[in-house]
Formats: C-alpha cells, sequence, structure tokens
C-alpha cells in the first residue's frame, strides 16, 4: 500500500508581486509546498533581473521555507517553433535570462511553452526548435536548474500536445539538463484520457514507454473546462472540471507520479487564482 509520506508535494503557482521572496510567505498562507511565479510579468517581454541583493533576500528565504521545489514559469510569448525569426531570437534571449536567473537563485527549473508553428508542421520546425533550445542551454550554462519542457493543449499547431513531440525535442537535445513539466489540463484537452484510474493509468503507461519518467520534474495540476480531444486551454478548479475528482484522486494516486510536485495554476474559488481551498480538495482526494 501507498506509504503515507509518498504521495506528491502539493504546491500552487504563486503571486510575486513586490519581489520572488514573497512567493514564500504567499505559499506557507495556503498551505502550498511547492512553488511556481512569474518572476516577470507573463504577456510582457522580459527576464529577470538579479542584483547580490535580491539574491540574498531571496536565499535566505529559499532557506528559511526550508528549501521546497520552486519553479519559474516564463513569459507566454516566447515562441521557437514560429516563421518569425525575430519573436525566436526575441524567445532565446529571453529563456536564456529566465534560465540563468533561476540558476543564479538555486531553484529546479523553468517551465516553458516552445510555442506554435503555426500549420508549418513539428517535423520541419524541428530542427530550428532545437537550433534555439541548444543556444539557450549555451548562454545561460545552468549548472542545477533544469529547463523544463510543458506538454500543450495542442491547439494552432502548439507544440509538445503529443508526448511523441516532447520525445523528439529531448532526443534532439541530448542533455540532461533539460527535463518535462505535464499539465494535467494540456494532457486531457490534447486527447490523453485522465478521469478514471483505468485512463490514469494507460496515459501515463503511454508517457513512460513514449518520454520515460526520468525527465518528468513536475506536474501542473489543473481540472479543464472543456472536453476530452478539445485542444483548448481552460483550466478549472480542482473538481469543477471535465477531469473531476475520481481523475485526480487517481492522478495522486498513481505510483509513478509520487513524490513530484503538483503546482495548481486554477482560476480559484475567488478568481484569484490558486488558493488554500483548491490545495484542501488535493489533500483531501490524496488521503
Ligand atoms: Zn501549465
Ligand atoms: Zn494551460
Amino acid at each position: 500500500m501507498r506509504q503515507t509520506d509518498a504521495v506528491p508535494i502539493l504546491g500552487a503557482h504563486v503571486e510575486a508581486t513586490g519581489g520572488i521572496h514573497l512567493a514564500f510567505p504567499r505559499a506557507a498562507a495556503m498551505g502550498a509546498e511547492a512553488i511556481q511565479v512569474h518572476p516577470t510579468p507573463p504577456h510582457y517581454w522580459g527576464s529577470p533581473k538579479l542584483d547580490q541583493e535580491r539574491v540574498e533576500r531571496f536565499r535566505a528565504a529559499f532557506e528559511a521555507a526550508g528549501q521546497p521545489p520552486f519553479f519559474f514559469h516564463a513569459v507566454y510569448l516566447i515562441n521557437l517553433a514560429g516563421s518569425d525569426a525575430t519573436i525566436r531570437q526575441r524567445s532565446e534571449s529571453t529563456l536564456a535570462g529566465y534560465l540563468a536567473a533561476a540558476d543564479q537563485l538555486g531553484i529546479d527549473g523553468v517551465i516553458f511553452h516552445t510555442g506554435s508553428h503555426k500549420g508549418a508542421g513539428f517535423e520541419a520546425m524541428l530542427p530550428t526548435i532545437l537550433g534555439h533550445l541548444r543556444r539557450v542551454l549555451e548562454r545561460a550554462d545552468p549548472q542545477r536548474t533544469r529547463l523544463l519542457i510543458e506538454n500543450n493543449a495542442g491547439l494552432g499547431g502548439c507544440v509538445g500536445a503529443r508526448f511523441e513531440e516532447l520525445r523528439a525535442m529531448l532526443d534532439g537535445l541530448q542533455d540532461p539538463r533539460v527535463g518535462v513539466c505535464l499539465d494535467t489540463c494540456h494532457a486531457f484537452a490534447s486527447g490523453y484520457e485522465v478521469r478514471t484510474v483505468e485512463g490514469v493509468q494507460q496515459t501515463l503507461d503511454e508517457w513512460e514507454r513514449v518520454v520515460g519518467l526520468d525527465r518528468l520534474v513536475a506536474v501542473h495540476c489543473n481540472d479543464s473546462q472543456t472536453g476530452l480531444g478539445s485542444n483548448r486551454d481552460r483550466h478549472a478548479n480542482i473538481g469543477q472540471g471535465e477531469i473531476g475528482e475520481e481523475g485526480f484522486r487517481a492522478l495522486l494516486h498513481e505510483p509513478r507520479l509520487q513524490r513530484l510536485p503538483f503546482i495548481l495554476e486554477v482560476p480559484g474559488f475567488e478568481g484569484k487564482g490558486p488558493d488554500r481551498a483548491n490545495l484542501e480538495i488535493l489533500r483531501r482526494l490524496a488521503a
């Protein structure tokens, strides 16, 4: 039987307004044991600007909080797969800045969306994507932090909806500093069944066969407003969407996901983002 100390680490996306170090008291207030932040506004270009004082302030707060799993989510504008070379270069610089900052702070990873090929085709754009990712790793040269590709819901040629595309990027890079984040809402929206114990088992079998478990670093734990295979990226509070409580109970009890950080990116019951109530639902379902 499952050990009580082997459940996933239940966490949340937390506001970083006023300073990244403020994520710790905010996470503690809602009971989150793993943390993700947008260190810069997600709808604008930019990467975190650090100085000695900011790094020290963060590190002191990080250590005082017991060094919980901690991730940056890069800006949403990143697109390494499009036809616009200027946007791709900007994406590469932004991501390199993110990865270097994350490494300086000693956090676990930078989660990002690869972007959309907008119909050009994944295979056709793969060499371009890989070239940018290699340069991101060269420029940032992270020693500890990992670059984490997130699976996608698959609308409009977005890369990484199929597990095979994640595998192709990992294979192309052959770099242990690259890992993957599995978003439950995106997987479901792109056609992977996670509403039942059997569905979760089959989806994880597929993940294990195609992507492998060694590269899985974080789970984005979101219910979905839209149905299986809808390709829409619309997060719902846990149990209020199409995946439902049974699906999350199965995910939380899935042996292959134990000890991984499960990070909420849900709208929240007051519409202000992840909250204590969603974490309590996860805790109840994990019990
Ligand atoms: Zn996500
Ligand atoms: Zn999403």
